[in-house]
């Protein structure tokens, strides 16, 4: 039923967690995948591996998407290998700890660097081409931490917020080229990013008792709803902030 057949995908941040997971559900429903990881080259070869398994066309680019250099390199080497870029999501994104007193400059610019700027980057880079393309389809990635903040996290939070405004700013700007533009805002998954707070079996299990739905998600139920958003199902969504976390936080 839902297809990307003919299409041709670029995910940043593809070789683990939920980047991993859409780069092979969109390949399983027919698309190319392009995506960047930054130094993970194990596990980007065995995502590379698993789209190729399913008929598709993988490219693996090892990009810092901090540096808008590189960013654009990528870009273009896709552009030049398949001629098009067809959907963008943007995933890669970086969390860590902030206490507000004890400002580190250097974690608050990394945050804002790769989880902010590279994706004005990214986004600057593959629209031209989208355009002339006359269509085109944007995820973004969010988190529940741009809708409700988050204490000891708030560069992160900031972050994630900006992204929710620019998701509604370029679904308006872009509309009339036939380009969506949607969100992803995902509470708790399980992913390397959690490694380190879900490593204590007491905080893990407080935070399933604290979702509705009783589980905290692997990074394929995060998936599921960035393929909705990237298909012709969702033709007439745009703008949207659709949350994924089993209904623990219910504003958007
Ligand atoms: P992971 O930490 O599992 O994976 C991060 C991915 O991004 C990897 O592919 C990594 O490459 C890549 N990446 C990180 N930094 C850079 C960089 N500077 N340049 C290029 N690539 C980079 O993350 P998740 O899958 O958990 O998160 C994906 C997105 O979902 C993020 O935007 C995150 O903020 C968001 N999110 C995650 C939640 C969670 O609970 N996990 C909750 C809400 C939102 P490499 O493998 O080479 O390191």
């Amino acid at each position: 039923m839902i297809s990307l057949l003919g299409r041709t995908t670029l995910i940043t941040g593809g070789s683990r967690g939920i980047g991993r997971a859409a780069a092979i559900l969109m390949a399983e429903a027919g698309s190319d995948i392009a995506f960047n990881y930054a130094c993970r080259e194990k596990e980007a070869f065995e995502v590379k591996a698993e789209v190729e398994k399913r008929g598709r066309r993988c490219l693996a680019f090892k990009a810092q998407l901090a540096r808008e250099s590189e960013v654009r390199g990528t870009v273009d080497e896709i552009v030049r290998a398949w001629g098009r870029i067809d959907i963008l999501v943007n995933n890669a994104g970086v969390w860590t700890y902030l206490e507000m007193g004890h400002l580190d400059r250097e974690i608050l610019d990394e945050t804002v660097d790769v989880n902010l700027k590279s994706v004005f980057h990214v986004v600057d880079a593959v629209v031209p081409h989208m355009k002339k393309q006359g269509r085109g389809w944007i995820v973004n990635i969010g988190s529940t931490a741009g809708v409700r903040g988050e204490a000891l996290h708030s560069h992160y939070a900031a972050s994630k917020g900006a992204i929710h405004a620019m998701t509604k700013s370029w679904a308006v700007e872009f509309a009339p080229w036939n380009i969506r533009v949607n969100c992803v805002a995902p509470g708790w998954v399980d992913t390397d990013m959690c490694n380190g707070v879900f490593s204590d079996p007491a905080f893990r299990e407080s935070v399933r008792q604290s979702i509705p739905l009783k589980r905290i998600p692997a990074p394929e139920d995060i998936a599921g709803p960035i393929l909705f958003l990237a298909s012709d199902l969702a033709r007439h969504v745009t703008g949207a902030i659709i949350n994924v976390n089993g209904g623990s936080v219910l504003c958007g």
